[in-house]
């Protein structure tokens, strides 16, 4: 009797360890592929690239709650660590969301300019950057590299120089980065308005490009998308949001050039799922 209860002991624990071991190599092989989200943040921007376990997040949005609950869905369980987490500036609708970030999750690196380093949302989000003195903190600027692997790399391509302190328009001291995954180029803008967007030197064909600032009509020009001509433009935006993005003269402009548009507010969180050397939309509510 005995004999038997252990017996039953051993079956029930086999049983146990393949069933978490089965989740486990679930989860592994779901998210082994390198995606790119545009999360459904409502009015703002996040955008989380992944490659395996190794993950970037550009922004954060407006709002923690929310944005804990868009990784959750897009990271692994087992994963509480990001490499890179980027401020491309200090508006609260990109960075006030990154706060439950850094008292979430492990992060290995910082990258922010000192552009509007007095303001409120800027101060409220160094204070939790300032508590973890494991973050290695970079001041970033054009030429940057992050090597992500398998030939997949970010670049920063402005701003121009180091410091951006005596910016005018905090839009335009936006981090502007390109990813390469294979033959895709995706372009991620943050709010840069097109005095700047128009001149910016860009070697590389864009083929996915994110309006910057929602779809303002103070960004995205006739002729910046003349000169990129991306295959998708994607536009991260809040429903029915009081500035009215996006402007009805950028989802003109788009169609001119015969891009396919997708928006946060109307399809939720927009997937690119790439493999090899191609990326191919999912969407998500
Ligand atoms: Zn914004």
């Amino acid at each position: 009797m005995k004999f038997r209860k252990i017996i039953y002991g051993f079956i029930g624990i086999g049983i146990a360890c393949a069933i978490v071991c089965g989740v486990i190599v679930w989860d592994i092989l779901h998210f082994s592929d390198t995606t790119v989200a545009f999360l459904n943040v409502g009015q703002g921007d996040s955008i989380l690239i992944s490659h395996g376990s190794y993950q970037i997040l550009i922004d954060g949005g407006p709002d923690g709650t929310r944005l804990m609950e868009q990784l959750g869905a897009q990271m692994p369980f087992w994963d509480r660590n990001i490499e890179i987490v980027i401020a491309t500036h200090p508006d609260s609708d990109h960075i006030d969301g990154l706060i439950s970030v850094f008292k979430n999750y492990s992060v290995n690196q910082f990258w922010y300019t000192d552009a509007g380093k007095n303001t409120s949302v800027y101060k409220a989000l160094n204070y939790y950057v300032e508590k973890e003195s494991n973050i290695e903190k970079i001041s970033t600027y054009r030429g940057l590299r992050a090597n992500i692997g398998n030939g997949i790399y970010l670049d920063v391509v402005y701003p121009f120089k180091k410091s951006m302190e005596d910016i005018d328009n905090i839009n335009d001291s936006s981090i502007v980065t390109l990813l390469t995954v294979g033959k895709e180029v995706f372009y991620f803008g943050g709010d840069l308005t097109s005095e700047i967007e128009d001149v910016l030197p860009l070697n590389n064909k864009i083929t996915i490009l994110k309006a910057s600032h929602h779809g303002s009509k103070f960004s995205t020009s006739d002729t910046f998308l003349q000169k990129t001509k991306p295959r998708d433009v994607i536009i991260s935006t809040g429903k029915n949001n009081r500035y009215g993005h996006p402007h009805k003269r950028v989802l003109q402009s788009v169609k001119n050039i015969g891009a396919q548009i997708f928006r946060t507010d109307q399809q939720g969180t927009i997937v690119y799922n790439c493999h090899q050397e191609k990326c191919d939309v999912v969407l998500k509510k």
